[in-house]
């Protein structure tokens, strides 16, 4: 009998993705409904044997990874430590596609003469020097590129790199104000 695989990228888009076989015992474990309730599922490990597993958007593996960064964060410290030792020791591997910005190398260079050595957010210096003894900042657009940001002096800044996650990862408005400031001196 011939599995034939078909993967969900997005609500009710389904992909077809190949042949499939087992590619090791099935089991069970305690995985989270969409309700975040515990439920037990059965899990087959799959090879696909033939057909091409869909090239997606970085964007949107990014979002698939996001998620399941979230949904592994509401575990137990016992399941975590379960499912990563069943983990696959070689990572998986996809095709994506994806968009280069090419960015202004002086827009760049301009914020960290800007910043002479300290981050633009939190006013501290430079976590440590490159080997030429340049401070190390990166760069941010205030408003991102793939959000549709300009490529300027006026939207981009020099933050160490705590700083800079934290633009990524809460976007807070007081914070963006801040830039807004710094990018216009
Ligand atoms: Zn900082
Ligand atoms: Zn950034």
């Amino acid at each position: 009998m011939d599995v034939h695989l078909f993967e969900r990228n997005a609500p009710k888009t389904y992909t077809y993705v190949g042949r499939v076989r087992l590619d090791s015992a099935p089991y069970q474990e305690v995985q989270p409904d969409s309700e975040g309730s515990p439920r037990n599922v059965w899990v087959f490990p799959l090879r696909v044997v033939s057909g091409q597993i869909p090239v997606l958007p970085v964007a949107e593996i990014d979002q698939q990874e996001a998620k399941a960064h979230k949904v592994a964060r509401r575990l137990s410290d016992l399941e975590i430590r379960e499912k990563a030792s069943r983990g696959r020791t070689q990572p998986g591997q996809r095709q994506a596609l994806g968009v280069r910005y090419e960015r202004d190398v002086f827009v760049a260079e301009n914020a960290k003469r800007r910043a002479k050595g300290l981050c633009e957010l939190c006013g501290g210096e430079a976590p440590f020097s490159r080997a030429d003894g340049d401070p190390y900042l990166e760069t941010h657009h205030i408003v991102w590129l793939a959000q549709g940001g300009a490529d300027t002096v006026e939207n981009t800044v020099a933050l160490c790199p705590n700083c800079h996650r934290k633009m990524h990862v809460l976007k807070l408005e007081g914070d963006i104000a801040t830039l807004r400031v710094k990018a216009k001196l």
